[in-house]
């Protein structure tokens, strides 16, 4: 049977990027050796480097003045790089789920932490809005996609402090204005390769005016000036990755994939909000993920979840269980998720409620 992955993470790639990546495996660029046993300084692999980088510039129209660098650690490194490479004294921290409440907590080894807003009263169910930035902070921190919670932030926020944001879970689903940013990161697991990369975009003027130490592999510098190659980078992620954005560009490119996923949780959405059996947990429309639905069993039907899980697998549905600290289910649509799959949950939804009536 066809199995429609919505896992949150690691997530579905495009056959593509597989495909591609299995061959490389076997026989990388026609050497005759696999990407996994070849120098990482050989000329192949350094323009699969080369190539990741421009790739990123092109499909997200990254403007001169910016680098892009691909290391290790996950995005959870990056909770602890930026602060150390950014904070002089005070940083401001939006806390919108799990993952920014680890990168509030992680800043604040390193000065002044002040959390503007949190939505944790509501189990994160909701963007925060009209709270005051400190204009001393050294940068404001925020979550775009909360992966856990299925929010998600759909603007690019114009503040006059340097915007830093972790777009590990809705990087390359919409077109975004990165000349609004100091430093976009992420892991490369939800949207682009296989665990293992991390991506970091960042503003060049931004680094060199903290005071402190930085560890050599903590400092973004090394990695700007080494192009990612100071250390052995993890080669067969970020391999994967450029297949993931060559696929993303015969697509027609972040704006078009933008289209697409608006679609797919739109019809996701529709039906969650018509179905009786079923509720979202983020009320606030504005504030739904494109990438993470969160819908919960309807008042009244709570004692079927267990019965829809079992229906849903049986029709294929694969990585549907909510995170413990939401419950019911969460279905990841991420770009590689083709529109089908999105139609089979849609289908299977209302065969339940039909069996249930
Ligand atoms: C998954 C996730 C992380 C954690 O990424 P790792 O690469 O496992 O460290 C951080 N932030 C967000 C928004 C995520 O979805």
């Amino acid at each position: 049977m066809k199995k429609h992955n919505f896992y949150a993470g690691p997530s579905i790639l495009p056959q593509f990027t597989i495909d591609e990546t299995i061959k490389a495996i076997q026989d990388f660029a026609g050497t005759g050796l696999s990407i996994m046993e070849i120098s990482h300084r050989s000329k192949p692999f350094v323009a699969v480097m080369d190539e990741a980088q421009a790739m990123f510039k092109e499909l997200l129209n990254i403007p001169e003045g910016y680098s892009v660098i691909f290391v290790g650690g996950g995005a959870s490194t990056q909770f602890a790089m930026v602060p150390y490479n950014l904070m002089k004294t005070k940083a401001a921290y939006l806390n919108t789920g799990a993952w920014a409440s680890k990168a509030l907590k992680e800043a604040k080894l390193f000065g002044e932490v002040v959390e503007v807003a949190s939505s944790k009263d509501k189990t994160f169910n909701f963007i925060p809005k009209g709270y005051v930035i400190p204009e001393d902070a050294d940068y404001f921190h925020i979550t775009t996609n909360n992966t856990i919670y299925g929010t998600e932030i759909h603007e690019d926020y114009d503040i006059d402090i340097p915007l830093v944001a972790d777009m590990s879970s809705d990087i390359f689903s919409r077109p975004v204005d990165v000349s609004k940013y100091a430093i976009i990161y992420g892991g490369a697991q939800k949207n682009l390769a296989p665990s293992g990369v991390t991506f970091v975009i960042i503003r060049n003027d931004i680094l060199g005016k903290v005071e402190r130490q930085i560890p050599t592999m903590l400092n973004y510098q090394t990695h700007i000036d080494k192009e990612s190659m100071f250390n052995t980078p993890p080669v067969v992620p970020v391999f994967a990755a450029v297949q993931t954005l060559k696929w993303l560009k015969g697509k027609g490119g972040v704006a078009e994939m933008y289209k697409i996923n608006k679609h797919k949780a739109g019809l996701l959405y529709d039906e969650i909000d018509r179905n009786p059996m079923f509720k979202g947990t983020v009320p606030d429309k504005e504030d739904r993920s494109l990438m993470n639905i969160c819908f919960v069993m309807n008042d009244g039907f709570e004692d079927k979840e267990k019965d829809f899980m079992e229906f849903a697998t049986s029709k294929g549905m694969v990585g549907i269980k909510g995170h413990r600290s939401v419950g019911g289910f969460r279905a990841s649509t991420y770009n590689a998720l083709p529109v089908e799959s999105v139609q089979a949950l849609v289908d299977a939804m209302q065969e339940f409620e039909n069996m249930n009536a």
